[in-house]
This record gives C-alpha cells, structure tokens and sequence, in this order.
C-alpha cells in the first residue's frame, strides 16, 4: 500500500487538538495491545483529554493488574453507538489490519474521527488517515516512546512507564527477540528510573498462572512432533485437550516459544481449536531469515518475518494441521 508516516510532531498536535479519543487494538489482546493502549490514555489523561480503551476481548488475566486496565471496555454496538458518534480521534495500536478489530470494524470506519495507526507489523493495509509505523521496531510500545519523546511538554508518569515496560518485555521475549536493540534497553532503563520494576512485572505477568494451564502446557508439550528433519516442531491442542483441563485457546500464550528451545529446531507450529465449530488458530515462531508471515498471510493472517499467526477454517484439526505443514514446506524449498 501507499502509505507514508506522518511526523510525530504532527500526531502530536492531532491528538492534542482532539476532545475525545477511542483507543482501541487488535482481537486476543497481548502485553503489546494493552500496555500501547494504556500508555496512550495515561497520555490523554495528563493532558486532560478524554478517552476510552475499547477492545473486543476481555483483557487477558496477567495484564489486569495495569493500572487503568480495570477501565478497557469490552466493544458493545448499542452501548457505544454514543461513544463513536461525539469521538473525533480513534487512536488504533498494535495493528495493521482493521479486520483484526472484528466487530468494531463497521462503527470505526463509519465513524467521522480521524484514525491513526501506530504500529510495527509488516505490510500495513490502507485503512486509516494517519501511520507511524515501522517494522524493524520490536514492539508498538517503542514507537508510542518515541512519540512521546517529540513531544517537549510529554512527562513520564509510572502508570505510563509500567504500560510501556509490559508492552516492550513481552514483545521482547524477555528482550530477546531479534529486533532488541540498544534502543530497546536505553528505553527501558528510563522506564525503570520512572518507577517500572522489573521484578513485580515479571512475577505479575508471566508467573500468575493457573494450575491448569500449566496443566495445559504438559499436554501441549507432550504433543510435540518433530517434522522436516527435525526443523520443525508441532504443537497440536485439541478441544478435548481444552476440556480436560478447563482452558481455552487463549490460555496458550506463551507456549509456542517452547519449540524453538529444542536443538535445531528453527519453526515452531502450535495449532489450536477455537471456540466456534471449524475454526482453528494457528502460532507461528521461528529463527533467522524464515519468514513465518509469508505463511501466515497464505490463509488470511499476518505479523513479523519471526512471529506471525491467521485463523482459519477447516474440516478438523487433522486437516488444519496437514494445510500448515503443507505451507510450511514452502520455507524449505
Ligand atoms: P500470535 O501467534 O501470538 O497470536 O501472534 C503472533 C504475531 O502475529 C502477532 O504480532 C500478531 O499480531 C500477529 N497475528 C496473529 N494472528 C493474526 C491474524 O489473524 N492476522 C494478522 N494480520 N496478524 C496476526
Ligand atoms: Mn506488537
């Protein structure tokens, strides 16, 4: 597409122009959606602009505890019909693609707001008035920093540091995913002299699971199929996987990651069933130059050459899984 970033000057001077602001990100919200999110409305709220966190999942449990988290809504077309008529920004972070935002699709593209776009995934769909976005950065949270800093009155609060820290370390990997940079770090140590501690938000992010879903994890681990010369690591998780042990596809966060700790080991599949009949999602991870998002996009979705995932329909999980592996050969010929 033809887009071009507008100046961070400028988008600041937008968002201050504006009087209310619809904050909103993509369907099964991580660390990067919710913290981006939540940095920009603490924003709002220093400058006494009014705004609202729309999303159209609930906030995931291990980020509930950022502050103003408590006040992200669940999309509701009758409750914000209102709410998208008087808004005259809608602020989207964290995606490329208006069709990640499901049902809110319709209500923000009819709404009159100027939309902006801040963003780090690669190829951006042409949706929106305004782009900051950039692909070689590791996490939204970056770029939300650097649009804060070109702005000379911006004053880094912890409520806004402890936003960022979440949407960084996760996109991260623990800042240690390929696009961590120096950067990265010199941004992060001005989050922590700003109140960010790197203990609390590790133990309150990733060491909060259920019984269950560590459950979840040993099945999915015990799962695991070695493919293409052992290159290759599958995770399949059934919906009778789900049942017995009481989770969801949504509990499956981080668990793909785990593939890539086995010798050799360069992509990792975890493929799930969701919720609705047929449909299946699917976590793409992988190492160096294979691009998992040129896989992804094949079936609808998207993200980074390193980290992508799509939804998509199929007879069973059986058959889900033969059409991944089958794109899959694709990296390796
Ligand atoms: P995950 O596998 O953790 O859901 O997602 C990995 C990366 O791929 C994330 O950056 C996420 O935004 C992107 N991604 C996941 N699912 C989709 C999808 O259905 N469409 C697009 N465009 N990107 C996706
Ligand atoms: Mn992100």
């Amino acid at each position: 597409m033809n887009y071009s970033n507008t100046l961070q000057t400028d988008l600041i001077k937008i968002i201050k122009k504006s009087q209310n602001i619809i904050i909103t990100s993509h369907t099964n919200p991580d660390g990067d959606a919710i913290g981006s999110m939540l940095a920009v409305h603490h924003y709002c709220n220093l400058l006494g602009i009014n705004s609202q966190c729309i999303i159209v999942d609930n906030v995931p449990k291990n980020l509930q505890f950022l502050n103003g988290a408590e006040k992200i809504e669940v999309y509701n077309k009758q409750r914000h019909k209102q709410l998208f008529s008087k808004s005259d920004l809608i602020v989207l972070v964290d995606l490329n693609d208006i069709a990640r935002v499901r049902d809110m699709e319709v209500p923000i593209k009819e709404s009159k707001a100027y939309k902006i776009v801040i963003d780090h995934h690669i190829n951006p769909k042409d949706f929106a008035d305004y782009y900051f976005v950039n692909n070689n950065i590791a996490a939204t949270g970056e770029l939300i920093w650097q649009l804060f800093m070109s702005d000379p009155d911006f004053k880094l609060n912890r409520n806004i540091a402890e936003a960022l820290y979440a949407a960084i370390v996760t996109d991260t990997g623990n800042f240690h995913y390929p696009r961590t940079t120096a950067k990265t770090h010199n941004i992060i140590s001005q989050l922590i002299e700003a109140g960010a501690d790197p203990t609390e938000l590790y133990e309150k992010i990733y060491n909060q699971s259920s019984f269950n879903v560590i459950k979840l994890l040993g099945i999915a681990l015990s799962n695991l199929k070695l493919l293409y010369n052992g290159r290759v690591c599958l995770m399949p998780l059934s919906s009778v996987d789900f049942r017995n042990t009481h989770t969801s596809f949504r509990d499956t966060e981080f668990f793909v990651e785990r593939t890539l700790s086995i010798e050799g080991v360069s992509v990792g599949i975890l493929i799930t069933e969701v919720l609705e009949k047929g449909q299946f999602k699917v976590s793409l991870r992988s190492k160096e130059d294979y691009n998992v998002a040129s896989i992804a996009q094949f079936i609808g979705g998207g993200g980074h050459i390193n980290a992508a995932g799509a939804t998509f329909q199929s007879s069973d999980l059986n058959s889900a899984i033969e059409t991944i592996i089958r794109l899959i050969g694709k990296l390796f010929e």
